[in-house]
């Protein structure tokens, strides 16, 4: 079939690949320039899940890891501090990784697809991998975005490990992700664009060089409130249509699963119209504790949380993330979850 590919992210370049290694003709569409194209992202994630995909296109994840954690420290509001232990979550060369997935594929940077200048008859299907924008797309009443941003900085010491600053509210968080030699991302999600923690950093860190400012928002609301997921030719996968988890803003490896439920679904109808009601079962089923998750930060931001009324969508969000905790990369532990949604 001929695919085209619009967005060269992790979705986009993950799929392309994989829709190039299947037999199909891919072309993929970027709007940055070769040059100035960069993975937005502080690039933290599971490495268990990472390895999975990574071996499945044919990579190996070890080649990409910048760091390894052991702990996430939590500062929270009112002096409360957790430490999770992490059994799995690393940072990795994101934007290594995306371009080896690439490098064999027929490529235009610099172009910026629209409705009105793009082709769309002239492929099988158009998938809209464009995350935050969701250009190819009609928009949702129900989409949440939240604003972050982050220097990607070098010459950093006495700090090696994971570390957040949450909000009060669930409004945001403050993050320090360590990278290789010295570096690590800095940066900050938060409705208020407050984004404290991140210039107390940089006083408390004289030393630091800014190597780049970086900043997008990050779509917060899931896939049952991201629909439509196709229009015409078109299917979007990815953060486009809500593939983040909610709490965190996490959206590589939901992205990445994403790829995967559209990957089968097109196995399955192979030769036949891809079966769009499916691909939409199939997401909605995968992410939908992601609404719970999602009710609860909307509740928390609303100060309207009730650990009793609302004891039904805790559990979901602990039961699930439990059943997937080597996908999360950091232990899931219900008197501490309990403890940090409490204190925010
Ligand atoms: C500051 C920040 C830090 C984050 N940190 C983490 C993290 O540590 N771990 C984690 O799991 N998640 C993190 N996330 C979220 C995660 O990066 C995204 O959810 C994930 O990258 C989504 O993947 P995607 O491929 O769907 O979209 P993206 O990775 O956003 O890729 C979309 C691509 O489409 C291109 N594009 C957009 N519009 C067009 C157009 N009209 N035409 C052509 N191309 C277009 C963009 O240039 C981009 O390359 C972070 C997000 C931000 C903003």
């Amino acid at each position: 079939m001929r695919m085209a590919v619009v967005g060269a992210g992790v979705s986009g370049s993950y799929l392309g690949h994989m829709l190039h290694k299947m037999g199909h003709g891919v072309e993929i569409f970027e709007a940055s320039s070769k040059e100035n194209q960069w993975a937005v992202c502080a690039w933290g994630a599971s490495r268990n899940m990472l390895s999975m995909f990574s071996k499945r296109a044919g990579l190996n994840f070890d080649n990409y890891i910048f760091h390894v954690g052991k702990t996430l420290r939590m500062d929270l509001p009112n002096q409360v501090r957790e430490y999770l232990n992490l059994s799995g979550l690393v940072t990795y060369d994101k934007q290594k990784w995306e371009h080896d997935l690439l490098r064999d594929l027929n490529v235009t940077y610099g172009f910026k697809c629209t409705k009105e200048n793009f082709q769309f008859d002239a492929y099988d299907y158009v998938i809209d991998c464009t995350g935050m924008h969701r250009t190819l797309l009609p928009r949702s009443n129900e989409d949440f975005i939240i604003p972050a941003y982050e220097y990607l900085l070098e010459n950093i010491h006495g700090v090696d490990e994971f570390y957040v600053i949450g909000y009060k509210g669930a409004r945001g968080y403050f993050w320090f992700f360590p990278l290789d030699d010295n570096r690590a991302y800095v940066g900050a999600g938060d409705m208020d664009k407050k984004y404290v923690g991140v210039q107390e950093f940089l006083m408390a860190h004289s030393e630091a060089r800014i190597v780049k400012k970086i900043g997008r928002p990050i779509r917060l609301s899931p896939p049952r409130r991201m629909e439509p997921f196709h229009i015409g030719n078109v299917i979007g996968v990815g953060e486009s249509i809500g593939c983040v988890f909610p709490m965190l803003g996490e959206g590589i490896i939901p992205s990445l699963i994403c790829c995967d439920i559209f990957l089968q679904v097109l196995e399955l109808t192979k030769g036949s119209m891809f079966n769009f009601k499916q691909y939409r079962k199939n997401v909605l089923k995968k992410f939908d504790y992601y609404d719970d998750v999602y009710r609860i930060v909307r509740l928390k931001m609303e100060n309207k949380l009730n650990m009793v009324r609302h004891l039904r969508l805790m559990m979901s969000m602990y039961r699930n993330m439990k059943k997937e905790e080597s996908r999360f990369g950091f232990e899931v532990n219900l008197e501490k979850m309990t403890r940090i949604v409490k204190s925010l």
